[in-house]
């Protein structure tokens, strides 16, 4: 097993494994794998890195990074770790990540941070010196790092507000973010539960939509699980582009009628005219991708998202609420980390002491802010206010779609009656059939900037980088972030290309295309 070996000897430098499975581990997977037979097995020995956050029944604790789960094993497989494994694809290790999913640079890990190995000298994480290493991007930085070193084929990752696609920028390797509700998340800890997506990294178009495929099923064990009748409407109403794009394929403009919306306030320029962050400019390499694009057939069209500067606040208030419910049910009593019986302090004590020391520093910021936005007096200024922006900004991108959301065309659907809701003649004379952006503002961020210790508790600037992808987080819709080039640092670069909800086929046609 050779990339076992390769990640046993390069893990110690990047930090991007939690847990390497052992090699009679493999080696049993992989004996399985290849008697499951030619055909039936469509990830036949394709190997894969787990985020530390999905469940695997097996020797890997599934810890989330956290002291809170060190040592939690479980019983059961996820969903989508099932679906790969009967494919016959291989695990060979779980990744590091931001505890419980919150951060965006997996720097906040019991395991230590992740070293991103994608320098200007050659993807091996070994020619920095300490002061010029970069985060790997987060929160599932490791999943990247792994994927984008060559340790696994492939790696599973989770997405609630840019988790893939930020990683998968400052690694530069592909991250899809697919539609809320396509994949199961049963067995994914929860983080956000109207965010959470389950996403997928690899270094090739045709790796990442493989395994997307045979994950993408109805789960009756998620409740937020799309059913079967939606997931063929949705088909239905993609099915013209689909068509067009395989009738196309080959040809010198494979990608003629495709249209490319280009929203000016998704561009970092736009949002900071003073240049926020000093980093070397990332649109070079975004314009060049655009050019190839235009080569190959798409038009390109303005197109505005007036809502965007809302999304961070709106996301950082609903992740927040949503994580403080989904994390109340780590007590000390039913999973994972316990501490020590203080002498008559009763239940309440414990339950408190256990998740003040389980629990790391951000997690226990977002948790007490998120308590503050359910509370009664905060309620109605926070957390309601923050879905009723939601709804503008989901109502904002849908308008700007050829097809509408095929979640919602049932006749009682808010969003048909919404004043903005553009006419159908609109759409298909208007419509784009997918949008572009920069994934993030920089390429990846020093891991130990030179004014860290001064500013670490007051700057913004880690939540600012989650801006660009939060849009797509708050709407539900397919997402990829694919590797553009280099900025002039020497660093990759990632575009995201979003599509409308359930459009996951189209997308990878058209990235492939690229390609
Ligand atoms: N930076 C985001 C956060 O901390 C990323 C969350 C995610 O997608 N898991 O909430």
């Amino acid at each position: 097993v050779k990339q076992l070996a390769r990640a046993a000897e390069r893990n110690p430098r990047i930090n991007c494994f939690t847990h390497l499975y052992s090699n009679s581990d493999v080696a049993s997977q992989l004996d399985r794998s290849r008697a499951k037979g030619k055909g039936k097995g469509r990830l036949e020995e394709v190997t894969v890195g787990v985020k530390d956050m999905f469940a695997t029944a097996d020797d890997a604790p599934t810890s989330c990074a956290s002291k809170m789960l060190k040592d939690y094993r479980s019983p059961f497989d996820a969903t989508v770790v099932k679906r790969l494994r009967d494919a016959g694809a291989v695990l060979v290790g779980k990744t590091n990540m931001d505890e419980f999913g919150m951060g965006s640079s997996t720097t906040n890990s019991i395991f230590g941070r992740t070293i991103n190995p994608c320098g200007p000298r050659g993807a091996d994480g070994q020619s920095e010196s300490k002061a010029e290493q970069r985060v790997a991007g987060g929160s599932s930085g490791g999943s990247a790092a792994a994927v984008a070193a060559g340790l696994c084929d492939i790696a599973l990752a989770s997405d609630t507000g840019g988790s893939t696609r930020l990683p998968s920028s400052f690694c530069g390797i592909y991250g899809l973010k697919p539609s809320y509700g396509l994949l199961s998340r049963h067995g994914l800890v929860s983080y956000a539960s109207s965010l959470d997506t389950v996403g997928v990294m690899g270094r090739e178009v045709e790796g990442v939509w493989g395994a997307f495929d045979v994950m993408n099923a109805y789960d009756p064990k998620d409740p937020t699980s799309v059913p079967t009748h939606v997931r063929d409407r949705a088909r239905k109403a993609h099915q013209p582009l689909v068509e067009r794009l395989g009738e196309q394929n080959g040809r010198e403009k494979p990608l003629e009628g495709v249209r490319v919306g280009v929203p000016a306030d998704l561009f970092p320029s736009a949002l900071f005219p003073s240049a926020l962050l000093s980093s070397p400019s990332t649109l070079s390499p975004i314009r060049t991708y655009l050019s190839t694009l235009l080569t190959l057939g798409a038009s390109l069209h303005p197109v505005r998202l007036p809502t965007t500067p809302l999304a961070l606040s709106t996301y950082y208030v609903l992740a927040s609420a949503e994580a403080s419910s989904n994390l109340a049910r780590f007590d000390g009593v039913r999973f994972g980390y316990r501490a020590e019986e203080g002498e008559a302090e009763g239940k309440e004590g414990l339950y408190a002491r256990t998740r003040t020391e389980g629990f790391g520093e951000e997690v226990r910021k977002r948790i007490l802010l998120g308590t503050f936005a359910l509370s009664a007096e905060a309620f109605d200024n926070y957390f309601l206010q923050a879905q009723r922006v939601r709804r503008l900004i989901q109502l904002d991108l849908d308008s700007l779609f050829r097809i509408s959301n095929p979640l919602h065309t049932s006749p009682s659907s808010p969003f048909l009656t919404s004043p903005s809701a553009p006419s159908a003649s609109h759409r298909a004379q208007k419509g784009i059939d997918l949008l572009i952006h920069p994934t993030a503002f920089s390429t990846a961020p020093l891991l130990t900037p030179p004014s860290s210790s001064a500013t670490k508790h007051a700057s913004r600037e880690p939540y600012i980088q989650d801006l660009l992808s939060l849009p797509a987080s708050l709407a539900g819709l397919p997402a990829v972030s694919v590797p553009a080039g280099r900025a002039e640092d020497g660093w990759p670069v990632g575009v995201t290309v979003v599509g409308q909800w359930g459009g996951e086929e189209g997308l990878g046609r058209v990235v492939g295309a690229v390609e």
